[in-house]
């Protein structure tokens, strides 16, 4: 019988070992970065075009290549960084598995030039599907100059498989920025499409982190150095204060390589134990220097899993010393990590909120309250309204809100019913009027987060949307990820009513607002909502708009704690009831609530 198996030609060998190694534009400016690094530079400049989909280049100024290394460095197996079994034990480079470049001569079109200091001329190399197309003399500065273009050129469905520009844009960002923080003494240059996004001399930690995380957050940092003979932690982590609503602000090293692991990360979490909001997450950027013998790096291609040798002794070490420097700086109840100290901590008057006590109103919510029926709507809604379409929606705060107010009404601000209508506010949270049929209750914030977001998407649809334009354009210098974001979404921006115009250097000019935020929290408004995107973008696969128009319609809402004019809640009720869905908000919490006259009635015993 003939054997039904069979060896596979290298080139298709090659090209599924390569997608292990190279999965999108990201992964391939990791490898050529770390081999830059490797080979010693002082001074890397990556440009993409597209994303990296048309064109990845990398510039080093390190050892270079002799001829002969520079062709075979495309083999697969291929490296100068360890020789044997025990080398594989200890890997003191970031490569170390020779497959890097081999992957993408096989999905890309590759150009090398490369030039070693002793050498009169360069070398060219041009590798195109494993194939080597060129191999000549070239003249070249000293270092190395790798291009890949058209990665996935020859392999159509991991082309396709690729995310959306600017998911992929921002994956190289991310890569460029973590390599960025740990090589502070290397210069890093990153130009995507033309435009310089990150131009860093070479400097100390203190001043990459101000470069790349933004200055105004540099004051919210604590400095973490913690120097054993077996371990060593140093970086920094942020104040308790200083929390994110995502991980995304948390780097975390192995020996200077960037790495995901959940154990150290638990450990530095567990360490802010009862210091942190639940949902928030706390800043760090940390290195773990460890004897290279101790830690297995070859988990993954990718090489950012890590195994350790004792990962509970890491874990105890990360956990001290973050607990000790909060402590430092006095900011940790106690000490001890078991036992009741959290009871003066903030999370403890948080669970408060969800003991017995809560319990019950919830449940007499529960019992009570009814989702109201239309006619109530019908009734609370009784003046002429406005045809509903995006033009009818008036910004809750802005002058044009009296228009609205009912005729021959005359009411002064305050808490007070307004007059033809009974309206209060309470606890400056909830609105309360009357209905017909018994008493309805409005959170001002998600009722006011349902119209912004019908409001955002109408605006998309018809760009109808008005802005504010601001008396003194404010000048903001943003991260290079939110730059990057801000970029991207413009065009949305633009739709909501943000006069916006990146300067470049990650700094943009705010000329305009849109009509429903308030004039002096733009910048505030701005960073939140790219803070809350960005938040959204982990967790579902909302599209960008949509996403958009959530964590605007979040952010640029009236807060709990916002007290409203009488005409401002009017209009407010009022322009619920022209969404489409008012009793519930886009998260699809509830908006309105009930409470029935026999309710009621029930309660104070008049049945
Ligand atoms: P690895 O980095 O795992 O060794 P690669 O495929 O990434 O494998 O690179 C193969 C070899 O090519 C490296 O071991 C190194 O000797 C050489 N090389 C790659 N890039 C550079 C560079 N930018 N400068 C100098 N040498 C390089
Ligand atoms: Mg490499």
């Amino acid at each position: 019988m003939s054997s039904k198996i069979h060896i596979l030609k290298s080139d298709i060998a090659n090209k599924i070992a390569a997608g292990e190694v190279v999965q999108r534009p990201s992964s391939a400016v990791k490898e050529l970065v770390e081999n830059s690094l490797d080979a010693g530079a002082q001074s890397i400049s990556v440009v993409i075009k597209d994303a990296g989909k048309v064109l990845i280049q990398v510039i080093d100024d390190g050892e270079g290549m002799s001829p002969e290394d520079a062709l075979l460095a495309f083999r697969r197996h291929a490296t100068s960084k360890i020789a044997t079994a025990e080398d594989l034990e200890n890997i003191r480079t970031l490569g170390f598995r020779g497959e890097a470049l081999a992957s993408m001569g096989s999905v890309a079109q590759v150009e090398m030039k490369t030039r070693m200091s002793q050498q009169d001329v360069g070398t060219l190399v041009r590798v195109e599907g494993d194939e080597v197309k060129e191999n000549s003399v070239t003249s070249c500065e000293r270092g190395t100059v790798i291009s890949v273009k058209n990665l996935f050129f020859n392999t159509p469905a991991r082309r396709n498989f690729l995310k959306s520009q600017q998911t992929e844009r921002k994956n190289v960002t991310d890569v460029v920025t973590r390599m960025a923080l740990a090589y502070p003494e290397v210069g890093w240059k990153y130009i995507s499409d033309d435009e310089t996004i990150l131009d860093l001399r070479p400097k100390g930690i203190e001043d990459r982190l101000k470069d790349v995380v933004g200055v105004k957050q540099f004051g919210q940092l604590l400095r973490v150095d913690e120097r054993t003979d077996f371990l060593t932690l140093q970086g920094f982590i942020g104040r308790p204060d200083f929390v994110r609503k995502n991980r995304v602000d948390q780097y975390l090293y192995l020996n200077r390589r960037f790495i995901v692991n959940r154990a150290i990360n638990h450990a530095v979490f567990q360490a802010y134990e009862h210091l942190l909001i639940k949902g928030t997450f706390p800043f760090f950027v940390l290195n773990l220097t460890v004897d290279p013998r101790t830690v297995d790096v070859n988990v993954h291609p990718s090489k950012m899993e890590v195994k350790f040798g004792n990962e509970s002794q890491v874990y105890r070490f990360v956990l001290s010393v973050i607990k000790r420097t909060l402590a430092q700086h006095d900011l940790v109840p106690s000490m001890t990590v078991e036992g009741g100290i959290g009871a003066a901590g903030p999370e403890a008057r948080l669970q408060f909120g969800g003991m017995p006590g809560g319990q019950r109103e919830v449940n007499w919510a529960g019992e009570g309250m009814t989702i109201p029926g239309q006619s109530d709507v019908e009734e609370l809604f009784q003046r002429a309204r406005p045809e509903p379409g995006a033009g009818s929606f008036t910004p809750i705060f802005q002058p044009t809100a009296e228009r609205i107010i009912p005729q021959g009404q005359k009411s002064e601000a305050g808490e007070g019913p307004g007059e033809g209508r009974a309206i209060w506010q309470i606890h400056n949270k909830y609105i309360l009027s009357q209905v017909k049929t018994g008493l309805m209750i409005v959170d001002q914030h998600v009722a006011h987060e349902r119209i912004l977001y019908e409001k955002v998407l109408a605006n998309f649809e018809n760009n109808l949307a008005s802005s504010q334009q601001l008396l003194f354009p404010q000048t903001i210098t943003l991260t290079p990820n939110d730059y990057v974001l801000v970029q991207d979404l413009l065009p949305h921006l633009e739709a909501i009513g943000f006069v916006l115009k990146p300067f470049g250097k990650n700094t943009v000019v705010i000329d305009g607002i849109p009509a429903d935020v308030r004039v002096g929290s733009e910048r505030k408004i701005l960073e939140d909502v790219l803070d809350e995107f960005r938040n959204n973008e982990h967790q579902s696969t909302i599209d960008a708009r949509d996403n958009l128009a959530k964590s605007f319609a979040c952010k640029a809402a009236i807060k709990a704690g916002d007290r409203l004019k009488t005409h401002e809640m009017i209009s407010l009720i009022d322009q619920l009831f022209l969404t489409s869905m008012p009793y519930v908000c886009p998260h699809g919490r509830p908006v309105v609530v009930k409470v029935s006259i026999e309710e009621l009635d029930r309660r104070f015993g008049r049945t």
